[in-house]
């Protein structure tokens, strides 16, 4: 991720104080279009005001908590620039203004709060070089419902707006591609880097067979990569999505690796495959499991722990994030990426709901090592139970994998297209 270019500024009240910068990477972009630079920012008793060195794309925000802050996106910046030693918040609400480059064309304002506060309005000047904002406090209520309400979007005056960047997917992939690594999975479907990528990740593999079937010896491991590769097939068959696998024989994989292999080529959507086992056989159906540090309930906490075992058998140190990534950016993306996840799982759940048996209460939250790329979004997809008999014959034929592979090509389809009309 050598795209991170990470300035912090940390202002105290009424002085100016430490301009600490973090450099995490060289930021080395080159683009032959003309992109503009943050001059200033400023925040003055609930007036945030930023501005620039030529016309932007738009702006967007939305509310973080645990802790609590606001985040402003701005397209069409490819430069943070130097910020203006004078600006010195004195704000009632505001503790610290942060920034970062999130992605090539786009720069994040993060805003740390000292107490809960809300944004209520927005506006770009009349010639659109700059942007004002107005945040207030706001009781604990007000605060979290506008956590769940997603991002405002804010465009400047028609005359002055600069065109969009180019596809996000294409430079996401340009950047992130730039260790040349023969190891990188195939990638499947068009041929073209502005179409999404989805990483599929067959569960288990190698010396690890995962659950076996106690009605015919059916092993996890097999399962799940004939599912993923039916999914493979379908998602390029589209002709509007790239798909890769983690892994396309019977190799093992440590859980990082398995992530890694998403991140390293700037996958979009990360969907790990398993088949699950319980001491009952009546229990049956899939569920679609989504990262959280607090598990939604006991059996989600010992799934997860059953199936982070493939690494601890491997003396592998858990989840473990790239050391070059800060701290911060990870802090930050990886609560929008667990939204994105969170979302997708709705729409799978919705569109596999006509073509198999799900479990009431499909949508749980655990800690799953496989889940935890702080930038692609991602989930773990428990696809049914192999000790339950009617769920092993879904899984193991044909006609089963290719619902459980229509459920998702259409709700990636769906996703996609959902990110988009939302940039
Ligand atoms: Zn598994």
């Amino acid at each position: 991720m050598n795209f991170l270019y990470w300035t912090t500024i940390v202002f105290c009240r009424h002085k100016v104080a430490m301009l600490a910068l973090l450099l995490t990477a060289s930021l080395s972009l080159s683009s032959p279009t003309m992109a503009a630079t943050v001059k200033n920012v400023t925040a003055n008793n609930g007036v945030v005001t930023i501005t620039f060195d030529d016309v932007v794309h738009k702006a967007s925000v939305f509310t973080l908590a645990g802790p609590n802050r606001i985040a402003l996106d701005i397209e069409g910046v490819e430069n943070l620039g130097v910020l203006n030693r004078n600006t010195v918040p004195d704000d009632v609400v505001i503790r610290s203004v942060r920034m970062g480059q999130y992605d090539p064309t786009t720069a994040r304002v993060v805003f740390d709060l000292d107490k809960p506060g809300i944004v209520t309005n927005g506006e770009f000047s009349a010639d659109g070089r700059s942007f004002r904002l107005n945040v207030r406090s706001a009781l604990i209520d007000e605060f979290e419902s506008s956590l769940g309400k997603g991002r405002k979007i804010f465009n400047p005056p028609a005359k002055f707006r600069s065109a969009p960047p180019k596809r996000d997917y294409a430079s996401r992939a340009r950047i992130k591609k730039s260790a040349k690594n023969k190891n990188n999975p195939r990638i499947y479907g068009p041929n073209n880097n502005n179409l999404p990528l989805v990483v599929i990740d067959a569960g288990h593999g190698g010396h690890d067979p995962g659950a076996i079937s106690p009605h015919g010896g059916q092993r996890e491991k097999d399962i799940t990569l004939a599912i993923a590769k039916k999914i493979r097939d379908k998602l390029a068959a589209t002709g509007r999505i790239r798909v890769a696998l983690t892994r396309e024989n019977d190799k093992f994989l440590v859980l990082q690796d398995r992530f890694g292999i998403a991140r390293k080529i700037g996958a979009d959507l990360f969907i790990s495959i398993h088949a699950d086992s319980a001491g009952s056989h009546q229990a049956n159906g899939g569920t679609v499991y989504t990262l959280s540090e607090v598990a939604s309930d006991r059996e989600a906490q010992k799934l997860a722990s059953r199936e982070n075992k493939a690494d601890i058998i491997n003396g592998i140190n858990l989840g473990g994030a790239d050391d070059n990534v800060s701290s911060i950016l990870i802090d930050l993306t990886q609560r929008e990426t667990m939204n994105v996840s969170a979302d997708f799982a709705k729409i799978l759940l919705r569109e596999a709901k006509p073509n198999m048996r799900l479990r009431s209460n499909s949508h749980r939250f655990a800690s799953f090592v496989v889940l935890k790329a702080p930038d692609t979004p991602s989930i773990l997809f428990e696809t049914g139970y192999l000790t339950n008999e009617r769920d092993v014959k879904f899984l193991s034929t044909a006609a089963g994998q290719s619902k459980i592979a229509d459920s998702i090509t259409k709700a990636a389809q769906a996703h996609f297209a959902r990110r988009l009309a939302n940039r």
